[in-house]
């Protein structure tokens, strides 16, 4: 785990977090500053910089992300009326924690193209 590692310290205990599910591959937090009336962040439970850093060792582990962000969507009540599902990757597309993680808005309505 890279001491340095923000999402990382988060999944270790040692920084704070409202987290409100985890199992062996996935933590789930709120957002600290969030985007939508729910904005959770599924993190990879081991640290994996980005999407460009999956191999076959992280088989599987991205349908695990999108399935906890599924499962959390329709628990915090925002999957009816839709919601969304995004992965940032590098500095073109917008990522600034350097730790896998997905987003999951829901709450109100989005727009699209995104910003
Ligand atoms: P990215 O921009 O890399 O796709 O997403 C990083 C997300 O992490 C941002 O939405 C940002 O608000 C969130 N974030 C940054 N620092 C913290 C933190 O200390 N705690 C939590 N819960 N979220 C954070
Ligand atoms: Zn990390």
């Amino acid at each position: 785990m890279p001491s340095d590692c923000l999402f990382c310290r988060i999944v270790a205990g040692e920084l704070p977090s409202s987290q409100i599910y985890a199992d062996d591959d996935v933590v789930a937090i709120r957002d600290i500053a969030p985007q939508a009336p729910t904005h959770v962040l599924l993190l990879a439970r081991k640290h994996v910089a980005s999407v460009r850093e999956l191999g076959p060792e992280q088989a599987g582990l991205m349908d695990r992300l999108f399935a906890a962000g599924a499962k959390l969507a329709e628990q915090e009540g925002v999957a009816a009326d839709g919601y969304r599902l995004v992965v940032n990757v590098g500095r073109n597309g917008g990522q600034t924690v350097d730790h896998l993680h997905v987003h999951m808005l829901g709450g109100r309505p989005m727009t699209w193209p995104p910003g």
